[in-house]
């Protein structure tokens, strides 16, 4: 028995933007490059990273919203990259999600009770009261009560949606529950205690999640370990703690200096990051870091850095990753 419960290989994603097919003006968004990312049973992996560094095409390509454009997705050992619409629908009992914004997801013609029943009704799962019953379960896990089932999704605060969404990715007792930014759509009096939910419904289910959030603060505490992406690709992965207080990447050292609770205790010399993420539809070079990375060597400009890891499991792509 393996402890590995989802396993991508060389996954990449390019979509094809402008112009028709074959037409020379088409170009490519390079938002997933050759990434691979093991995730265990009962463990959270935090993603982060700039807006539009492809946590969301990660997280859509891992449920085959989108398809990949190279590479395998291995869930339980099993590839599931290959397999038709049945197959898939089946895996997604074990696969859920729960997205940023919670009102856009949610139907708002359906009441609690229907929308939350979703799941099990796809799945023809139990009697209607059987169904019934478990809706009822499901919203006194999420902190929610019986009364509720018999509103619409306008009627509830952001918190409360979420909360709901939270419910309809548990129905079906998943195994995996892939968050996209699931508390930056909510006021942040309301963020701590969706996270503490999140984190009490992982303890009490033993469920995997992939955390994709906009910070390194805001997964700090909820990841066992935590995935740094820049421009496509996976930079730098770890335990934790320590990539927040030995990060190896320059990127994360510089993610980790722009936090202003954390900077001042840091020994090490702030990294300021300078100037715009390039553009993935032409990605830099090497290392896609380099044009603004100020350790950068010419080496850098032309190869790129592969993602080795090192006996204690931490994992960094970067030619200077020793050095500096
Ligand atoms: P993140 O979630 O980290 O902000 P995304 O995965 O949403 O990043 O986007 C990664 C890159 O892919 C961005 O440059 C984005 O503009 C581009 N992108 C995302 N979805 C599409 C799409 N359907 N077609 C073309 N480009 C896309
Ligand atoms: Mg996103």
């Amino acid at each position: 028995m393996t402890d590995i419960l989802l396993q991508t290989e060389g996954l990449t994603k390019h979509y094809q933007v402008g112009g028709s097919l074959f037409a020379k003006s088409q170009q490519k968004v390079h938002a997933l490059d050759n990434v691979n990312l093991t995730l265990y049973k009962r463990e959270i992996v935090g993603v982060v990273g700039e807006s539009g560094c492809g946590k969301s095409t990660l997280a859509k390509v891992l449920l085959r919203l989108v398809e990949p454009t190279e590479g395998t997705i291995r869930f339980e050992g099993r590839d599931i990259t290959a397999l038709n619409r049945k197959q898939m629908r089946d895996i997604r009992r074990d696969m859920q999600f729960v997205f940023q914004d919670p009102f856009s997801s949610l139907n708002p013609r359906k009441k609690v009770m229907d929308l939350i029943a979703e799941p099990l009704d796809i799945f023809r799962i139990g009697t209607r009261k059987d169904r019934e019953k478990r809706v009822y379960e499901l919203l006194d896990i999420v902190g929610l009560t019986k009364n509720h089932a018999d509103r619409y999704p306008h009627q509830f605060s952001g918190g409360q949606r979420q909360r709901i969404g939270i419910a309809r990715a548990l129905a079906l007792s998943p195994k995996l529950v892939i968050c996209d930014e699931p508390v930056s759509a909510l006021d942040v009096s309301v963020q701590a205690q969706i996270l503490n939910l999140l984190q009490d419904l992982q303890e009490q289910f033993g469920l995997s999640y992939l955390f994709i959030a906009h910070g390194l603060d805001a997964v700090r505490h909820i990841s066992n370990r935590i995935a740094v992406m820049y421009l496509g690709k996976l930079v730098e992965i770890g335990d934790s703690e320590e990539v927040f207080t030995r990060p190896r990447h320059p990127y994360t050292k510089a993610l980790i200096s722009a936090i202003p609770e954390i900077a001042p205790d840091h020994t090490e010399e702030p990294i300021k990051l300078t100037g715009e993420i390039p553009s993935p539809l032409n990605p830099p070079s090497g290392c896609r870091f380099h044009t603004r990375c100020p350790f950068a060597v010419e080496r850098c400009k032309t190869e790129m850095p592969e993602l080795r890891t090192a006996k204690d499991g931490h994992a960094v792509a970067c030619h200077l990753a020793e050095t500096i």
